[in-house]
């Protein structure tokens, strides 16, 4: 079995991944249960009401692959070589490059292949496709350390990582988990704009700018609406990354190898005027294999006006 988990790491790691971890699968631990269903219970998920949904799938990633012996947690670096200038609206840098769902499924799925017909076994790849707690399965499997800001860090590259997971029934020797946390500085806290970031490193999606700009569906109100018509709100077209460049774990790290992750020029030039005046056939074809569609037209359109002051 020790071969089949060389040739696991090695073809993941050829494939693109940054890190490679092994665990195995059985229900999340106590711990992890009470935190992630107080955090739905405070209501922070906001209107992701799949979350709620999934708290219980979630539990046990039987329920993804059933008889799943091994969770294989992956991480993948979308580091960014540079931003986009101050003087444009914010996009969180995850989306300057190609969907990473698309390119992380398109770049699994041949070796993930050639396991099953070597190996035989039933293998399941999941990027951000299945109620799995992937941070959790990242720890466990040792990629990473948390952050208090929620994101998991790897050594080396940060936190400008997307984390997919491979499930199979094929039992492989765990690795051990990692119980690391970051640095603590406290500096994503302060410098939230928009104190979305409580003190325990629990994001309210009530208020994260990510969620707002990217998630939320309609009008925003209440607290949503006070958050997007401050001064930080005006300045972001899609997502927010404030909390993650002022991490010194993110400081002198080496932007992606991955050519799919890097900025595209026309994401990197887009103005808020660009999508204010995009029709759906302008927006479709703009977006085509961009995370950003995730927004939908009325979403990013919403954004651009608030940006514009023409809400
Ligand atoms: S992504 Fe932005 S708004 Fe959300 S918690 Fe981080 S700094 Fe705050
Ligand atoms: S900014 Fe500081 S406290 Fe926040 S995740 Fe990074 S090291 Fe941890």
């Amino acid at each position: 079995m020790d071969r089949l988990k060389t040739e696991i790491r090695e073809s993941f790691l050829s494939a693109g991944a940054v890190a490679v971890g092994f665990a195995r699968s059985e229900p999340v631990s106590e711990e992890e249960s009470a935190r992630y269903s107080k955090w739905i219970e405070e209501g922070k998920h906001a209107g992701m009401e799949y979350m709620r949904r999934h708290v219980e799938l979630k539990l046990d990633p039987r329920n993804v692959l059933e008889n799943a012996a091994t969770v294989i947690s992956l991480a993948f670096s979308y580091a960014p070589e540079r931003f986009r200038d101050d003087s444009l609206p914010v996009v969180a840098s995850y989306a300057y490059g190609e969907d990473y769902h698309d390119v992380i499924r398109r770049r699994l799925s041949p070796p993930v292949e050639r396991l099953r017909n070597t190996y035989g076994g039933e293998w399941r790849i999941c990027v951000d496709s299945a109620p799995l707690a992937e941070r959790y399965w990242a720890l466990r499997s040792g990629i990473g350390r948390l952050g208090r800001n929620g994101s998991v860090i790897v050594d080396n590259f940060g936190s400008y990582i997307f984390l997919a997971e491979v499930m199979t029934t094929l039992p492989v020797a765990p690795d051990e988990p990692t119980e690391a946390l970051c640095a603590g500085c406290g500096a994503c806290v302060s410098s939230c704009p928009v104190k979305a970031l409580d003190a325990d490193g629990s994001v309210d999606s009530r208020r994260c700018l990510n969620y707002l700009t990217i998630e939320h569906r309609g009008d925003w109100a209440g607290d949503a609406l006070e958050v997007m018509r401050s001064d930080a709100g005006k300045h972001t077209l899609y997502g927010c990354d404030v909390c993650q460049r002022v991490c010194p774990h993110n400081v002198g790290i080496k932007p992606t190898g991955m050519e799919e992750f890097r900025a595209k020029d026309g994401i990197m030039s887009l103005r808020a005027e660009d999508v204010a005046a995009m029709t759906q056939a302008d927006f479709s074809a703009f977006f085509r294999g961009s995370a950003m569609k995730r927004a939908k037209l009325d979403g990013m359109r919403r954004n651009a006006l608030n940006v514009l002051n023409r809400e």
